[in-house]
């Protein structure tokens, strides 16, 4: 895998900042693990999301909850400002002096639940919220460390999640998997450790801390196995050449049949024996 992996020191990483980091124009310039991930669930509907014509959440509610959760552990200034920036979706009637909404007064107590541990507080020092721009095999990828540790070697990436031992049914492997493999957390850490590398000049190990929204939160700090994140590298470098040619339009998107996006514009084409239906 090594050799296959570009190193590129003339790479542009100046034009990424915290600012546009999250810019929709960025995203056509830069891969990234969520859009990378969209694509590997179905084509179709990722590239509709991309080109704006398809929204895969109605609620952000979970999503604000997670960055509620970042924001936190980031620094002061940035809660305030995350609380100051979404008082319609964090509080009661908008209003701070009615109190917080359900979603994020379980939110509190993820966080008090890391805040208070005795551990935490002397794992999650370092660097917070660093961006890391870089080339795997010809392709350029961004990331956002939530904690980087560089003299101690490492860096720890924040997880919210349902249950941290819920079994989770993944239709394309045919298998059961956990919060961090059904959701490409440990391709994301492989992207990331690559992308440090190449910033920074060291291999370096990432951590998952995670947290669950159970009434009273289950917590994990997780090491990831060097051989699991080698065989997301390789599986990457097979499969991003196509998705990056769908997304400049130069190969088909494939449907996957199943998503909202697909069930969305789904017609009577086809009669199927009914012992050919996919289940699973
Ligand atoms: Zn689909």
């Amino acid at each position: 895998m090594e050799k296959q992996v570009k190193k590129n020191s003339s790479q542009k990483t100046s034009s990424l900042n915290s600012n546009n980091y999250y810019d929709h124009s960025t995203d056509f310039d830069y891969m990234s693990k969520s859009i990378y991930w969209n694509f590997l669930q179905c084509e179709d509907a990722a590239l509709a999301e991309l080109n704006g014509e398809y929204r895969r959440f109605q609620d952000e509610t979970p999503l604000l909850v997670g960055n509620y959760l970042h924001s936190f552990f980031e620094s002061e200034e940035s809660h305030q400002q995350f609380l100051d920036d979404h008082k319609k979706e964090i509080f009661k009637y908008g209003n701070p002096e009615k109190g917080m909404k359900k979603a994020f007064v379980d939110a509190d107590k993820m966080i008090n639940t890391l805040k208070d541990d005795p551990y935490f507080d002397a794992i999650y020092q370092g660097d917070k919220e660093v961006i890391v721009a870089g080339t795997i095999d010809g392709i350029k990828w961004k990331g956002k460390l939530d904690c980087l540790v560089l003299d101690r070697g490492l860096f720890l990436d924040l997880k919210t999640t349902q249950d941290l031992h819920k079994k989770y049914w993944n239709a394309q492997e045919h298998t059961y998997q956990n919060f961090a493999e059904i959701h490409g957390y440990i391709l994301q850490m492989a992207i990331y450790q690559e992308l440090v590398k190449q910033q920074f000049g060291k291999k370096i190990a990432p951590f998952i801390i995670a947290v669950s929204k159970q009434d009273i939160p289950d917590k994990g700090i997780y090491s990831i196995p060097q051989e699991l994140m080698d065989d997301e590298m390789n599986k990457l470098i097979k499969k991003q050449d196509h998705i990056k040619n769908v997304i400049d339009g130069k190969e088909k998107p494939e449907a996957c049949g199943r998503c909202a996006w697909c069930r969305s514009k789904k017609e009577l084409t086809n009669i199927i024996p009914i012992d050919w239906l996919k289940i699973g």
